[in-house]
């Protein structure tokens, strides 16, 4: 198979049965379920634009090595044009959901090519861990295959290591190896969406201690391979709830979830790291697996920002406030913020790194800018169309008020807009910002800002730490020293 079509991934889901839990029920069929229906035709929509005449030469390209069509997230960049074309795809995925859907295919397939590219960091401790990774790039992109993936530890005891937790495998580790594979226990999170995708991938985040090396594993496996359970956090809307009043709760809600695995058989085939904490914790500089994924998660995040401004500049249009300096204030930051996230992707792009096995990386500094800036730029987003839609975003009456001919006239006389703005329109606008700044669908988009790519707070500390290993000094501190001497010195003389 090439490039699937929606229709194939569904009949792909449909055939699984993964332990998938949701409010206390087994959810036996997720592709039916109200909950999981819409997400799922949002990802398949994204699979029919590969074969859409329109998208599919701007998205996906011809391998090189199979001759099949294939996703331009499956394309390792050796050329900065490919940079570009991987830009395209994510930005046409990324438009599709607003960029309100983070994981979707295009994110994994990024990562699991990146591995691949670089099947040299995990030959070096072993031949089998290189030929594993390139076999399973190779699965992941012939199937067209939808990944998820859980690469932190439960939140338990932050201030404990793997190994010194309650029990030994509440974090997931090994338990022991057999002829088959590898038995691994304990549970691992935040598998976004992870109940509609086809696999998992687990890896970790750097900070393995010294006597956590069991902890330190990567493998993938099928999303409903026996012993593995999905326990889905609480829904944010029912999915059941009209898309004339949540026209984005209704439709994007990406479903997290913990994993846990109980005694799961990972066949030797499937796995990357086998209990090595050296490997575990240089993962990330050893693959750039950082890198490319934060390209697609720039240009989603640019997506995002941008729609949000979109949002606010017509909330404002709509109730004619936008003749004033306070508010016109606040739409010119959100649009900067919006500009600066371009800005800094394409000079992500142009000012790109090739890497000594001739990968064509992003850069990295404008990237980790990008992830530096979006946990303060989208709150202050959300919280300028807060306060712009003001009290208008809670005084929104529902499809069903305008539709009781009782109170239909009045639905139709006193939520107008400025002139031209008819009642459904102002209604339907602000319902839509309020799934944005105020539905839990919209706290969770947030969060996602947050913390969607590790802590802020310790990544912002890495960044600086890796500037200042590769600026040790500061010339340009040391020369205005020195002049200032200098024009000291021939001050004395001349006194
Ligand atoms: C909406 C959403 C979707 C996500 N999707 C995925 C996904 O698909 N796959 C996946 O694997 N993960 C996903 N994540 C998880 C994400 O990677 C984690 O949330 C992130 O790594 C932060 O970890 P934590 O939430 O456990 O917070 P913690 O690490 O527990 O941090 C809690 C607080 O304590 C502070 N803190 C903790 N430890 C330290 C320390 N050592 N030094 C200094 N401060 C510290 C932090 O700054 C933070 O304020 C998602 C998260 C969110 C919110």
């Amino acid at each position: 198979m090439s490039i699937r079509t929606g229709e194939q991934y569904i009949q792909a889901i449909r055939k699984q049965k993964p332990d998938v839990w949701l409010g206390g029920e087994k959810i036996e069929n997720v592709v039916d379920h109200p909950y999981f229906a819409q997400p799922v035709k949002e990802i398949a929509k994204l699979y029919d634009m590969q074969h859409d005449p329109e998208y599919q030469d701007e998205i996906t390209h011809i391998d090189e090595e199979t001759g099949q069509r294939i996703n331009n997230s499956f394309l390792n960049p050796t050329k900065p044009e490919h940079l570009q074309m991987r830009r395209r795809l994510f930005e046409v995925w990324a438009e599709s959901t607003f960029g309100l859907m983070g994981r979707t295919p295009d994110f994994l397939n990024t990562v699991v090519t990146g591995m691949a590219a670089n099947d040299g960091f995990f030959r070096q401790y072993g031949e089998q861990y290189g030929d594993n990774i390139i076999n399973y790039y190779k699965h992941v992109r012939d199937n067209d295959l939808f990944l998820t993936h859980a690469i932190v530890n439960p939140q338990n005891d932050r201030s404990q290591s793997s190994h010194g937790q309650q029990d030994e495998f509440t974090h997931l580790g090994v338990v022991k190896e057999t002829e088959d594979g590898l038995i691994v226990r304990g549970a691992k999170m935040l598998a976004t969406l992870a109940p509609i995708t086809d696999e998992v991938i687990v890896y970790s985040y750097p900070g393995f201690a010294p006597g956590d090396d069991k902890y330190a594993i990567s493998f993938a496996l099928p999303i409903d391979t026996p012993g593995l359970s999905l326990y889905c956090r609480e829904q944010a809307q029912s999915g059941e709830r009209s898309t004339w009043d949540h026209p984005l709760a209704s439709r994007f809600e990406e479903a997290d979830a913990l994993l846990v695995f109980k005694d799961v058989l990972v066949p030797w085939e499937r796995v990357f790291i086998n209990q090595n904490a050296e490997a575990g914790n240089k993962l990330y500089a050893g693959t750039g697996v950082n890198q490319q994924p934060s390209h697609q998660s720039a240009v989603r995040a640019l997506a995002k920002i941008s729609f949000v401004a979109d949002v606010a500049c017509s909330v404002a249009d709509s109730i004619g406030v936008d003749g004033y300096l306070n508010v016109q204030n606040q739409l010119s930051e959100l649009i900067q913020s919006a500009e600066t996230i371009r800005a800094l992707v394409r000079t992500a792009e142009r000012e790109y790194e090739v890497t000594e096995t001739g990968e064509v990386r992003p850069n990295l500094v404008p990237l980790e800018t990008i992830r530096g800036l979006m946990p303060h730029a989208y709150p202050r987003a959300i919280q300028i169309l807060q306060t712009i839609g003001a009290g208008g975003l809670l005084m929104s009456p529902t499809e069903a008020d305008f539709n009781n001919p009782a109170i239909a006239d009045e639905m139709t006389k006193y939520y107008v807009g400025r002139t031209d703005v008819t009642s459904e329109r102002r209604v339907r606008l602000f319902k839509l910002a309020w799934d944005l700044c105020g539905e839990a669908f919209g706290q969770r988009l947030v969060q996602y800002e947050r913390y969607y790519s590790g802590d802020p707070v310790r990544k912002m500390a890495v960044f600086y730490k890796v500037h200042k290993g590769k600026n040790p000094t500061y010339p340009r501190v040391e020369r205005a020293l020195e002049e200032g001497i200098e024009l000291a010195d021939e001050s004395k003389l001349k006194a």
